[in-house]
């Protein structure tokens, strides 16, 4: 789960790390209010899942409440990369000598976790990491030892962080690794992290990713989900408890386990380019035991994507075995037509595995509506994006 600027800043100033005071505001009249209490120059900042709101405009300095609440009031129902702005976040602002970059991540390429740093951090960090990569330090942190104080200080020397400002930014660097495994994160990033001209260094933007495989020993961490900001897909599916991701395109697909459901996407995808470039619509694993009821309950969610045209459904019958699956999608055929939603969409099926030729015989008997079967997973990768280009 990425975190808001604002959330990441709750975590950082819980373990330390150096933050200006702000509070989250909805409304320009709210904004205003925070900025007379904040007192002094604010700053005013789109909250939004993703990165340079600044150079879109999201970011805006204010000298008074009244110019707060006028900088809330333009960035207040922004769109920024299709990210539509509920809240800004009016903190305190800063005078600025420099601007520094870092971050801890997980390195998965490396299998290892890393620190990435730059004493030419802001706003241009990323075309920085293209002309002069040279310029941002990698340092690979071992997991078993950790960051201490004296590897937070080699991490800081490695940039070239000034001298006057090694000690603060390495106390500020141990801190963030505190962050980063006492919350459970992928990604602790600090961009720009500032000295301002007196000499502090601090946190004055912060983006957070919270390992969700771990939510469930850090209940305190509920609080953070945003359900207004999922997609409405994925929240619905996830209520059913399926492993469903939405995608952009127009190919409904079920698979079952995540190897199979992955390469479907990819044949999707290359069959695709084929019929005026239909792509998957979405990833959905509907797992080992997949009973009518899952079936039926990945169909509605596929179904209810207005953008899905054709359904693949490509199933590897193994501990579960085709007739199973078969009599899987006719009993969830009868589900949805009991609920009043007739599959009007054409669905491809793909049997192969334990016991295909029964249930490929229990489909050709059902006779569903729409519902046509290919023996091969490139034949029915085709025949979907043929329909789906059909479709549009
Ligand atoms: P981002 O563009 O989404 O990464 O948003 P940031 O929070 O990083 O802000 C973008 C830029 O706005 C920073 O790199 C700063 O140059 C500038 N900025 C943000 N806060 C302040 C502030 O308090 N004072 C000043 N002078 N500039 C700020
Ligand atoms: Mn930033």
């Amino acid at each position: 789960m990425d975190l808001y600027e604002y959330q990441a800043k709750e975590l950082f100033a819980k373990h330390g790390v150096p933050v200006l005071a702000g509070e989250v505001a909805t409304t320009p009249e709210q904004a205003r209010e925070i900025a007379a209490r904040i007192g002094g120059e604010t700053v005013v900042k789109a909250q939004v899942k993703t990165g340079g709101r600044g150079k879109a405009g999201g970011v805006k300095l204010a000298t008074s409440p009244d110019e707060a609440a006028e900088k809330a009031a333009l960035i207040l129902g922004m769109d920024i990369k299709g990210h539509t702005v509920h809240r800004v976040l009016v903190t305190q602002a800063s005078d600025i000598a420099e601007e520094y970059y870092f971050s801890f991540l997980l390195d998965r390429s490396g299998r290892t976790f890393l620190a990435m740093a730059s004493v030419e951090g802001g706003v241009e960090i990323e075309e920085v990491a293209h002309t002069n990569p040279d310029a941002i330090a990698r340092v690979p942190v071992d997991a078993l030892l950790g960051v201490d104080a004296a590897t937070a200080r080699s991490i800081a020397e490695a940039a070239h962080f000034p001298a006057e400002t090694l000690d603060q930014v390495a106390d500020v660097i141990a801190s963030l690794w505190t962050v980063f495994t006492e919350e459970d994160a992928t990604l602790v990033e600090v961009n720009p992290m500032v000295k301002t001209p007196d000499g502090k260094v601090i946190a004055l933007d912060g983006k957070v990713t919270l390992d969700d495989n771990a939510s469930f020993r850090r209940p305190d961490h509920a609080g953070f989900a945003d359900p207004a900001a999922a997609d409405p897909l994925e929240a619905r599916a996830a209520e059913k408890h399926l492993n469903y991701v939405k995608l952009d395109g127009e190919v409904g697909i079920i698979g079952n386990g995540a190897g199979l459901v992955m390469s479907t996407l990819d044949v999707v995808a290359y069959a695709g380019g084929m019929h005026g470039g239909v792509k998957p619509a979405n990833f959905l694993d509907i797992g080992g035991g997949a009973s009518a009821e899952v079936m039926a309950n990945g169909l509605q969610i596929i179904l209810s994507d207005p953008s899905v045209r054709s359904v693949f459904v490509n199933v590897f019958g193994g501990i579960t075995s085709c007739d199973a699956v078969a009599n899987g999608i006719v009993a969830a055929f009868a589900l949805l037509e009991q609920s009043g939603e007739t599959v009007t969409r054409p669905l491809v099926v793909r049997l192969d595995g334990n016991n295909a030729g029964v249930g490929r015989r229990i489909l050709t008997q059902a006779a569903l509506p729409g519902v046509r079967q290919v023996d091969t997973m490139d034949g029915a990768a085709d025949q979907a994006a043929e329909l789906a280009a059909q479709g549009a």
